[in-house]
């Protein structure tokens, strides 16, 4: 499968210092996507089961046959990943790389600014609470 990457675009609108990347993902491809993350660093992640009806209206999917429910909504799963703005572009490359197959209903990626982070065992804000012991800012080739 040939290497795609999210065609240019560094200006997310409104500017923010922190970004939620939330992915809609094929739920046999989020184990991949996660470890392919934690390589680089990204240690929070919260993942939720969800059910989707996409442009694909379902029709490739259906005749795939278990991934459909009765109601006609696909079984994904919705990956949310709270990064510095700097991180973006890094995590939604790893995630196009890990989790597409090129067939209909690969998903879709959001990016969401987010105004604060806030970790409530110390109360730290901001980049102190955004950032994770051993994450991406810890390890030696994050000053690319
Ligand atoms: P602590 O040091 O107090 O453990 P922490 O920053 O490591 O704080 P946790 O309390 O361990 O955070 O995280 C609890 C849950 O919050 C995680 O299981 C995950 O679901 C979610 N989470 C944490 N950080 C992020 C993040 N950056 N993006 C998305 N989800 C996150
Ligand atoms: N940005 C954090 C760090 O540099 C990691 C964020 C995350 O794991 N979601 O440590």
């Amino acid at each position: 499968l040939p290497v795609i990457r999210a065609q240019s675009s560094h200006d997310y609108v409104p500017d923010s210092k922190f970004y939620k990347v939330e992915a809609i993902l094929r739920p046999w491809r989020v184990s991949q996507v996660s470890s392919a993350l934690l390589k680089i660093g990204i240690r929070g992640v919260t993942v939720s089961d969800v059910r989707g009806f996409g442009a694909q209206g379902g029709s490739t999917e259906r005749h795939g046959g278990s991934e459909f429910t009765e109601d006609n909504f696909v079984a994904k799963v919705k990956m949310e990943i709270v990064v510095s703005k700097d991180q973006v572009e890094a995590v939604v490359d790893k995630i196009i790389e890990e989790a597409r197959t090129g067939e209909i209903g690969d998903g879709k990626i959001f990016v969401v600014p987010v105004s604060d982070v806030i970790r409530i065992r110390t109360g730290e804000r901001g980049e102190r609470a955004e950032k994770m012991t051993g994450g991406w800012s810890d390890l030696p080739s994050s000053a690319a």
